[in-house]
């Protein structure tokens, strides 16, 4: 691996912190949460993990990376920032027309760094993934990166994450988007250990395309479930009970969490322990994940962090 691509972050940053919920207490459950959220402040959490064996291959193949994102798109954000400090050129193709009059926080920050930028419809976004060869031939010399890092690579280097946590554990739960990081943390996992991943999706039911990529991406192992009830209405999208309950997980333990991912995985853990649905005795690793663009789009006064 390129040395410039570990320099990028901060892993011993990674600290595996201890909770003392009442409601864990109450069951017998230790709660630990990785912090892989402050390995850097920018490339936050587990998109330096999905990116850095794609860094690797454009440094190697000097090609310009092509990925794709919305407007508070973590994602995005952190290839920009990866790829201005390692100088490599970047594009994300984004989904929306322009905004204007002004660009949202996230994308003028990717333009500052350097991203190219390129609008598409959301249409054309909904079938992206058709149009690899256009963008390639569009941008020549392009390492087409797919959305939120979902490829192999992504789901390689989504399998380190478990290597910075300290302890023994027998629940890892984590936030669920497009699944590569759940794919990574199955692989790395042992099969007494289960994986629970809880999705910031609002996914149709009949639709398992996510369990799909996952179990095509780890080879049939089976130790994993996803929860899709805490998806508070869908993608990004949230409620007052949910920045409510941010705002107290925040009061009791110092943690920030955005409301697309970590924190309607937060809530989805502890409302699981409540309902007993871990056993008692049980240790629990929830990863943080990262990325808090999301909640650049809130108002300012809607959360105490
Ligand atoms: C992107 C992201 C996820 C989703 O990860 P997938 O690998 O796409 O499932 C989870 N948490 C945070 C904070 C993210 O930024």
């Amino acid at each position: 691996m390129n040395p410039g691509i570990h320099r990028l972050v901060d892993l011993e940053q990674a600290i595996t912190q201890r909770l003392s919920m009442p409601v864990s207490q109450r069951k017998n459950i230790t709660l630990d949460v990785l912090r892989i959220d402050k390995i850097h402040a920018t490339i936050s959490g587990n998109k330096w993990f999905k990116l850095r064996y794609a860094l690797q291959e454009a440094l190697q193949s000097e090609r310009t990376i092509v990925t794709f994102g919305g407007a508070f798109s973590n994602h995005l954000l952190a290839t920009a920032f990866s790829c201005a400090r390692l100088g490599l050129r970047c594009v994300g193709i984004i989904r929306g027309e322009e905004p204007l009059p002004a660009l949202s926080p996230t994308l003028l920050e990717c333009n500052q760094l350097g991203m190219q930028l390129h609008f598409i419809s959301r249409e054309e976004y909904g079938f992206k993934e058709l149009l690899y060869d256009k963008f390639e031939r569009q941008f020549p010399g392009s390492l087409i990166v797919p959305e939120g890092g979902a490829s192999s690579l992504g789901v390689q280097g989504a399998a380190d994450i478990l290597s910075t946590a300290v302890g023994q554990f027998t629940h890892i739960c984590c936030s669920v988007g497009t699944g590569t990081m759940i794919a990574g943390l199955v692989n790395s996992s042992s099969e007494y250990q289960f994986v629970m991943g809880f999705s910031a999706l609002k996914i149709p039911e009949n639709d398992n395309s996510i369990e799909e990529f996952i179990n095509e991406a780890t080879s049939g192992k089976t130790n994993y479930r996803i929860w899709y009830n805490y998806h508070f209405g869908g993608y990004a999208r949230k409620n007052t009970q949910l920045l409510q309950f941010m705002n107290d997980f925040h009061t009791q333990t110092g943690i920030p969490t955005d409301f697309v991912y970590t924190g309607k995985l937060c809530y989805g853990v502890l409302d699981l322990i409540e309902d007993d649905q871990f056993p008692t005795g049980s240790q629990v690793l929830i990863i943080h994940s990262g990325g808090l663009q999301g909640n650049r789009s809130l108002p300012k006064d809607a959360l105490v962090f």
